[in-house]
């Protein structure tokens, strides 16, 4: 029978090539994984999970997490991964909502979710990070020749929380063809091949280290190198020994402030790529200054995995998120009223194509609201097309400042803040003011033993921003707050100032 998304993994499987390598000196082959997952789906199957049935998973990372997610699109059911960090508060609204057959969990947790996966009827069994748990049991004594269960492409694949960056976290329900349609573009887009080995040291609840870079190594029949997490001196090493990595912006800001990042420890690397947040120029020009490695940025959001990247071959321009990917259109609109906006103007960037997801779970009313008549998604984003056709990201519209009737952009704003000596970056938010509505408002992270102090930047940007665009107040943060994924928590911050025009 077919399975459109794991009949493509399966045809580029090599049974010997390792698919995944963990620091512990443990080697999964594509035969491991065709294997265990059909193990996994066999007790999936046995523990009553019938195709369209929600699987919830909050696990730590690990091998057997990912043949998890393998084992449900075999099985016909909907993977649904949770953030590690997700309290147990969290964990009820999300299994109240997507209402999963069955939630795994690490075993330290089981006491605490039984009686709220009860309560929704799910069952609850373990995984842990060491291979572990009572889901594996079951799984090492179930058939690994597991009959996959038909699914076509327009069949549920995933439900995948977004990061939760503007507000609630949204299930965005993602199709077996909205996952293989960009995963065969990527692998074309970014030449990979079975003979690649990729850093993987991203979490596998999120879209990134879930579908971009696993799907993209399944299906070319490539290998990864699977930590726990991001380690400078780990990633480093192996470096030596890889062709490829995947990261947030956070990685590479780490990266290049290590005195082991050069020419020589990248030398065997032909490709960094980044995305899930914006990545500064200022980090894209000193990572390719120390190692003549021009980071590749793409990007993309929970609902329709990757939008736009720049060019394997072309100019990787800093600062951009390159050309919408073949196959997929994406257009600026004014976010009042909708009409598309000429190449060069600000607007709301709009996508449509095989990536685009059905809807977010039982949320009818909010899906409707997010798409065009003309099947187009409201990604939230503003941005501008550039006159050579790159895509520049300009902030999110929930973070558009208006005060006394004027649109601000925080980037604008930012980007002059950042240049000035002594500071590292800087965050701009609207907060409420009781004569403009909003005051644009700066909070700024400075160099350490920098002496740079609210007048300071206040007068270097006197003529540098139009006065409207001039924060009212600048505030001083040891860090920003930023999630998991390198998102920085603007929610965060106007909560924290929201008086402060009191
Ligand atoms: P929520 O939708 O719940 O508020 P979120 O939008 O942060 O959370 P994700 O789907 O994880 O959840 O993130 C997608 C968003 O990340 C995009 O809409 C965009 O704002 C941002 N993003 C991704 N890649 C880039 C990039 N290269 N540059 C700038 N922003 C990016
Ligand atoms: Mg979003």
């Amino acid at each position: 029978m077919s399975n459109h998304l794991f009949d493509a993994f399966r045809s580029a499987a090599r049974p010997d090539t390792p698919f995944i390598k963990t620091p512990d000196g443990r080697v999964w082959t594509y035969a491991d994984m065709l294997d265990f997952s059909g193990r996994l789906a066999s007790a999936l199957q046995q523990r009553g999970v019938r195709p369209g049935d929600r699987v919830a998973v909050q696990v730590e990372k690990s091998a057997e997490a990912l043949m998890l997610y393998l084992a449900c699109i075999r099985a016909g059911a909907v993977y649904l991964p949770l953030n590690i960090a997700y309290t147990l508060a969290e964990l009820d609204y999300f299994i109240s909502d997507a209402a999963p057959r069955l939630v795994v969990v690490s075993p330290g947790a089981q006491a605490g979710v039984q009686p709220v996966a009860v309560r929704y009827g799910a069952e609850v069994e373990t995984l842990d990070d060491a291979g572990g748990g009572s889901l594996i049991d079951l799984a090492k004594n179930a058939s690994p020749a597991f009959a996959d269960v038909a699914c076509g492409p327009d069949d549920l694949a995933a439900i995948l929380y977004t990061s939760g960056t503007t507000g609630r976290s949204k299930g965005a329900m993602l199709t077996h063809d909205n996952l293989l349609s960009n995963a065969q573009t990527l692998v074309r887009y970014w030449r990979f091949t079975s003979a690649d080995r990729l850093i993987h040291a991203l979490p596998i609840f999120h879209t990134h280290g879930l579908f971009v870079a696993s799907n993209v190594v399944l299906l070319s029949g490539a290998s990864m190198y699977f930590l726990p997490k991001f380690d400078a001196n780990e990633v480093l090493r192996l470096m030596g020994e890889a062709t490829s990595m995947m990261g947030v912006p956070t990685f590479y800001v780490r990266l290049v402030g290590h005195p082991g990042l050069t020419r020589e420890a990248a030398a065997g690397m032909r490709l960094f790529v980044s995305g899930s947040a914006p990545l500064l120029a200022d980090t894209h020009r000193a990572f390719s200054e120390k190692t003549g490695h021009a980071i590749l940025e793409r990007y993309g959001m929970t609902e329709t995995n990757m939008n736009t990247s720049n060019p394997y071959d072309g100019d990787r321009v800093p600062g951009t998120v390159g050309f919408p990917l073949p196959g997929i259109s994406l257009r600026v609109t004014d976010p009042e009223n909708g009409k598309q906006l000429p190449d060069g103007q600000t607007g709301m960037i709009e996508i449509k194509g095989p990536n685009v997801f059905k809807g977010y779970w039982r949320m009818p009313e909010k899906t409707m609201s997010e798409f065009r008549a003309d099947g187009y998604f409201i990604t939230g984003d503003l941005g501008m097309i550039d006159p050579r056709g790159y895509v520049h990201i300009v902030g999110r519209g929930k973070d558009l400042v208006i005060s006394g009737g004027y649109n601000i952009y925080p980037k604008e704003v930012e980007t002059e803040i950042d240049q000035i000596d002594g500071v590292v970056e800087s965050a701009v938010i609207g907060v409420p003011h009781p004569d403009f509505g909003e005051g644009v408002t700066a909070v700024v992270i400075r160099q350490p033993g920098a002496a740079i102090d609210e007048g300071a930047i206040l007068a270097a940007l006197a003529d540098r921003l139009a006065r409207y665009k001039q924060p009212k107040r600048i505030l001083f943060l040891e860090e920003l707050p930023r999630n998991t994924m390198g998102k920085v928590q603007k929610n965060i911050l106007r909560e924290r100032y929201k008086a402060i025009y009191d």
